[in-house]
């Protein structure tokens, strides 16, 4: 008896999905596909369970999928992803999250990273931001022996960049500017997108193969 429960109840969720996933491709740059993959994927790392994925699972996804091992900015991806805020990324939220992250044009994966390095949401990237992020991706990557005065100068090299208004801080037509002019600076705070070998691998298994 409860085995016959258990199908209705996914013969449900089926055909809620499929009506989902018929309104996100007209949100998304997503084919109907692409979007069954990706539930697909977000049901085997929620454990099965509908609109459950929580910060951990989250960022064990993070890792496992794209090599992320920043805590500061894996917690900021999930917050971008959790537009509701509710501790849990639902599966629309999935969605809408991964278009940017995956499939994003220049315009919103700039806004994205802005976002993300933009830690206490007040609309610039201050140089206390800045060494909290880079001080964090130097340790990772062994190089903290250079300390403080390392980090400092790189800021400084930064901000020279970056700050076209001088103002000390990197405001979002800066960082966009910046970025418009040499995108390699689009992730000049630490990763934050499918941009290394495991990225592309990601792309590769669930996204349908770009037309040139
Ligand atoms: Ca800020």
């Amino acid at each position: 008896m409860s085995a016959v429960k258990m199908t209705d109840v996914s013969i449900m969720i089926r055909k809620q999905e499929k009506k989902m996933t018929e309104i996100l491709v007209k949100k998304t740059h997503f084919s109907f596909g692409e979007i069954e993959r990706l539930l697909k994927l977000y049901r085997e790392r929620s454990g099965g369970e509908t609109d459950k994925l929580d910060r951990t699972l989250f960022r064990e996804f993070l890792h496992d999928c794209f090599n992320m091992t920043d805590d500061i900015l894996m917690d900021r991806i999930f917050k971008f992803f959790d537009q509701v805020n509710d501790g849990t990324v639902g599966r629309e939220e999935w969605i809408m999250g991964l278009n940017v992250f995956l499939r994003g044009t220049e315009d919103e994966q700039i806004e994205y990273c802005f976002t993300i390095y933009d830690l206490n949401g007040d609309g610039y990237i201050s140089k206390e931001e800045m060494l909290t992020m880079l001080k964090n991706c130097l340790v990772r990557q062994g190089l903290e022996e250079d300390g403080d005065e390392g980090v400092k100068d790189l800021i400084d090299m930064t901000l020279k960049k970056m700050d076209l208004d001088k103002d000390g801080k990197v405001s979002f037509s800066d960082f966009e500017a910046t970025v418009k002019a040499d995108n390699l600076m689009l992730e000049a705070f630490g990763p934050c997108l499918p941009s290394n070998r495991t990225g592309e691998l990601f792309m590769q298994t669930y996204l349908d193969p770009m037309e040139v």
